[in-house]
């Protein structure tokens, strides 16, 4: 049987040592390292992710400021208020929660975030830091894979990993920080040919698709670490539930360990964020 890679156990330590971290900024310079989290409109999956992240913000002794504004905002009110917490002194970290509505630009917003306050790790001049190897602060969802994968595996030196999707957010820099542990990366997305058969290959495999179940057990190697990433909103028996992109129940006896949804990646992104905005604060205070 796999383990069971438990993402709320190590997310739990690592917001502890963020917790442990933010004391000493306080204790040396008396202020609280900030994240400022904007919300635009009323998404209700939105919602959630922004009410975990500031309870969460709060439990690792991080100064967190709300910032809700109508689904009907134009572009000029969010880049004002982008500017402004830019310039504010007490904001280490900011978050602009994605989606935005339609009539906004989400590349114009990315860009114009300071690149030190990017705690997403989205900015342009941020994710080239990440493709050099020079990185400065890394997509959450990727890093908490990472983390997990070497609590579990240790050296992931010369692994074959095999990551499902490419999108800006989790795919491609999962690509980069597995290439960068010096595992053997491959990449699969919607034009590959025979993706079972490339990821029957894999030591690793990362699912960030955002399909219910699709990788069951004919994708998976006998003994490969298999970090299902997907989300899904799913009717079942009558009941909302939330499923992975992997089929857990079948994929489990077959491989080495595996993250449960929910329990796995998505605590670790949010501890993740927790953990950049420290090293964010600690760098403009340095
Ligand atoms: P995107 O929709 O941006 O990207 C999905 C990727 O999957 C694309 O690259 C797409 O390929 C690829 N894809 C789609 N269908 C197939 C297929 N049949 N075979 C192979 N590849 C396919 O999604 P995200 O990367 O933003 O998110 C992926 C999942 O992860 C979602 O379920 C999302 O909810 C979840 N998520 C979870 C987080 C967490 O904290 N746990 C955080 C962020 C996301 P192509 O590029 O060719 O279209």
């Amino acid at each position: 049987m796999a383990q069971i890679i438990d993402g709320k156990q190590i997310a739990s330590e690592l917001v502890a040592e963020v917790a442990n971290g933010a004391q000493a900024i306080f204790s040396e310079y008396g202020i609280r390292p900030g994240l400022a989290v904007v919300l635009v409109g009323e998404d209700p999956a939105s919602q959630v992710y922004v009410r975990n992240k500031v309870a969460r913000a709060k439990e690792a002794g991080l100064n967190s400021i709300e910032h809700r504004l109508p689904a009907d905002t134009d572009q000029a009110t969010l880049n004002a208020l982008v500017d402004e917490l830019n310039a504010d002194e007490a904001v280490h970290g900011i978050l602009v929660q994605l989606p935005l509505p339609p009539q906004l630009n989400e590349e114009e917003i990315i860009a114009r975030i300071n690149p030190d306050k990017d705690v997403d790790g989205f900015h342009p001049l941020n994710v080239g830091a990440l493709v050099v190897g020079n990185a400065r602060l890394v997509p959450c969802t990727p890093q908490g894979c990472l983390i997990m994968l070497q609590k579990t595996l240790g050296d992931l030196s010369g692994k074959h990993a095999v990551v499902i999707g490419r999108s800006n957010i989790v795919g491609k820099p999962m690509s980069m920080l597995l290439l960068h542990a010096n595992c053997t990366v491959s990449i699969v997305h919607s034009r590959t040919r025979n993706p079972e058969e490339v990821c029957r290959q894999a030591d690793i495999l990362v699912a960030a698709v955002g399909r219910t179940e699709m990788v069951d057990a004919g994708w998976i190697k006998e003994g490969a670490t298999v970090i299902d990433v997907g989300i899904n909103v799913t009717e079942r028996d009558g009941k909302r539930k939330l499923l992975g992109d992997v089929n857990f129940a079948d994929v489990e006896p077959v491989a080495n360990a595996i993250t449960p949804v929910p329990g796995g990646v998505g605590p670790m992104t949010i501890a993740c964020l927790m953990n950049n905005t420290l090293i964010a604060a600690r760098n403009q205070l340095s």
